[in-house]
Order: structure tokens, then C-alpha cells, then sequence
């Protein structure tokens, strides 16, 4: 029998998305990870890991309480801002969950219900429609499968390979790589450091402590000179103090940054894409974990009522991250734009709202 719903993607859209549906349906969740493995690094997705005040309050609005077993050490509420362009330093007040990515996405999935099908380490390959239903096929150690069911579900991040299949014209280009890499510290610094520096990203970077562990990070254009530009941050940043150890390993993802709202899409009547999948993630900081909660919330809400129907009901409900996307956009010449932001943090006015 064909399931009603299948989620490709177990992350914070796809969990959150299966946790919520109503349980009168046939769902399938899949990811190509198998979160239950001890496999690790290589099952965590490259992620500072941060949960930023919004996704604290969706989880919050949703009834779910962070476990301490997600949180790692020091919990963070200062923003160190090194701006090398205009050669200011600024803190400002911020609370993020400094979170285990990993333990965060395990936590997630252990809170899908029973009824849900869950396939991990199962490859989504490709989709077609046919007969008014989706047919699927995925790898399961090496094998082809095949399945079918009414409406599926791009659940599976900013290099969405549903979006690809179904929406060809639709796809995502991601003119940003982030490099992240771990190295052993024994100073714990408190704060979350965002550096912006032209010469190295027209993005930004970040700095991360975990345990005993710093991250260091970029955002940074896709093409041959990233990693020549990624050693030059860390270059700068040692020679600004920054004191660190033995590299543990190096990650990297495709990051995306919708600088247009058109590059959103939410799906059609046979699919809805959603979190990252859909272009949902911030322009300005690239958080995108509240906007993977919020739109798998409202994605639930709007087939819960019914799939006939549902992609209408589901736009309407997303209009409000359409807005709040807008907005970022609007906000990041003040914070891109060397001269603007250095304007801004040497006037000391509310740096906090106009950056992140
Ligand atoms: C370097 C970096 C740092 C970031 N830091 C933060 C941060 O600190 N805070 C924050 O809020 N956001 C951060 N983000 C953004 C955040 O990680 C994402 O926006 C968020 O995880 C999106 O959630 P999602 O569920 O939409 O997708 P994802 O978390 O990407 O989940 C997609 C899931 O789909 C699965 N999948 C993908 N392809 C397939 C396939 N073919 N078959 C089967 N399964 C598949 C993956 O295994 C994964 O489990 C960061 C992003 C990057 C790249």
C-alpha cells in the first residue's frame, strides 16, 4: 500500500514535520544518515549548532523542552563582533543553546511517534509522478528500492535533490560554501565570535567554543580560491589573539543565502518542500533551524486538514517567513556594507538588532 506521506530528510524540518502529522496517516520518514549509529563525525551535519532565541520559542510553542544532554558547555550570551574591516570589536548580549548538532538531531528523531515508518541510511536517488501518485526510489546498503505514495515531502536540506527531480527550473543555486573546522582548546571562550572581513567573504565567519573544542568557520564564495581564503582567516584571527590547538577534522556544506524571495518555493500539489529544501534560512546570519521548526509547523497544520488543498493553506501560513526574509534582506547592507557597519558599531547604537 502506497503511504499518504513520505518525508525525505530527518532533520529538524522532517522530525518536526512527522512528530506533528496526524496520525490517521500513512507516513514514511527517510534519511540517508543513521542517526542511531555511533558513527562519528561523519553523521552530523556541518552546523555551528547554535539554537538562536526564535527556534528556542518555536520549540517552546511546540511543548519541547531542550534536554541537557544536547547542550554543550559554555552556553553563550555575548556576541563578540571583530569587524577587520573597519578594525572594531564589539560585544553585544545574545542568548543561543550552544548545542551538540548531532544530540540535537538524535533528540529530534527519538520524538517522532511510533506509527511514523522511519528508513535511515536510505539514499533518496529520484521521483517522478505517475497515476496522481509519487514513485520514489532510494538505496538502502548498495540496493534499489522503490515506493510510491501521495505526497512527498523535500525535506533534505539546501541541496535538495526532491527539488531537483520535481522542480528542475526550481533548483537552488548555492553561491556559498562553508568551511568549518574543529580544533582542540583548552580556553573556553565564552561568546560567539561573527568576523567580517572583505578580503575573505562578503559573508561572514564565525568562531565557536564546544567543550574543548573551538570551531572556526566560513561562509565563503564557491569557487577555487575558498580554502586559500579560510587558511587566510585563520591566519588573522591567530594574529588577533585567537589561541587554539591540533586541528581535529575540517566539514563543509553548500550554504544557501536567498537574497531573493523568489528563490524560495514551497512545492506543488504533489510535493511541499520545507526548512532549507524550500529556501527557508536567514540571509543575514544563516540560522536556519527556526525556519526548519516553523515551516515543517505550519507544513503539519496545513495537511492536517486534509490533502486536498493543503499547498494553498500551506503558502498562506508561510507568508509570515516570506516577511521576516524580506526584512533580513532589507538589513544587510547595514551589515555587509563595511562603511554602514562600521558606522553602526562605533555609534554603540542597538548593534544587536540591526546585526543578526
Ligand atoms: C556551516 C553551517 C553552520 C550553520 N550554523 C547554524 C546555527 O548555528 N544555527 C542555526 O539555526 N542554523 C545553522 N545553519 C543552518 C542550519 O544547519 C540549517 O538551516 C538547518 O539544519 C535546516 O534544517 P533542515 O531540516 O531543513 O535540513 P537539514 O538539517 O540539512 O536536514 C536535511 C536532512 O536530509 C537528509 N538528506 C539529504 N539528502 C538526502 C538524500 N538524498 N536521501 C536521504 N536523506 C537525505 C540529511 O541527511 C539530513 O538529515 C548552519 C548551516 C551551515 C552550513
Amino acid at each position: 500500500m502506497p503511504y499518504d506521506i513520505a518525508i525525505i530528510g530527518a532533520g529538524p524540518a522532517g522530525c518536526t514535520l512527522a512528530r506533528l502529522l496526524d496520525r490517521s496517516y500513512r507516513v514514511l520518514l527517510l534519511d540517508k544518515r543513521d542517526l542511531s549509529s555511533e558513527e562519528y563525525p561523519g553523521m552530523s551535519k556541518c552546523c555551528g549548532g547554535l539554537l538562536a532565541p526564535d527556534a528556542q520559542k518555536m520549540l517552546g510553542r511546540m511543548g519541547m523542552a531542550v534536554p541537557a544532554s544536547v547542550l554543550v558547555d559554555p552556553q553563550l550570551f555575548l556576541v563578540r563582533t571583530i569587524d577587520f574591516d573597519n578594525q572594531i570589536e564589539r560585544y553585544y548580549q545574545r542568548f543561543y543553546f550552544n548545542m551538540d548538532r548531532l544530540a540535537f538531531d538524535q533528540w529530534l528523531i527519538n520524538s517522532v511517534p511510533e506509527n511514523v515508518d522511519i528508513a535511515q541510511g536510505c539514499t533518496f536517488k529520484s521521483c517522478t509522478p505517475s497515476d496522481n501518485r509519487i514513485q520514489f526510489t532510494f538505496t538502502y546498503k548498495g540496493k534499489p528500492f522503490t515506493e510510491k505514495c501521495r505526497i512527498i515531502i523535500g525535506a533534505d536540506g539546501g541541496h535538495s535533490l526532491v527539488r531537483k527531480s520535481l522542480f528542475p527550473n526550481k533548483g537552488i543555486q548555492s553561491e556559498y560554501v562553508s568551511v568549518q573546522e574543529w580544533f582542540e582548546t583548552k580556553n573556553s571562550v565564552p561568546w560567539y565570535g561573527a568576523i567580517f572581513d572583505k578580503t575573505i567573504t562578503d559573508f561572514y565567519s564565525w568562531t565557536i567554543t564546544k567543550g574543548n573544542v573551538l570551531f572556526i568557520g566560513s561562509a565563503l564564495k564557491k569557487n577555487n580560491l575558498a580554502l586559500d581564503k579560510f587558511k587566510m582567516l585563520k591566519m588573522k584571527l591567530r594574529d588577533n589573539g585567537l589561541v587554539y590547538g591540533a586541528k581535529i577534522l575540517r566539514e563543509g556544506a553548500f550554504i544557501m543565502r536567498p537574497q531573493k524571495v523568489s528563490t524560495i518555493h514551497t512545492g506543488n500539489q504533489n510535493c511541499a518542500l520545507v526548512g532549507e529544501a524550500a529556501g527557508f534560512i536567514s540571509p543575514s546570519s544563516a540560522e536556519g533551524i527556526s525556519y526548519a521548526l516553523k515551516s515543517a509547523y505550519y507544513l503539519s497544520q496545513a495537511l492536517n486538514e486534509g490533502v486536498e488543498g493543503f499547498q494553498p493553506r500551506y503558502r498562506k501560513l508561510v507568508s509570515e517567513l516570506y516577511r521576516n526574509i524580506r526584512l533580513k534582506n532589507l538589513k544587510c547592507p547595514a551589515m555587509y556594507n563595511p562603511l554602514l557597519r562600521g558606522l553602526i558599531l562605533r555609534s554603540g547604537l542597538k548593534a544587536t538588532e540591526v546585526l543578526f
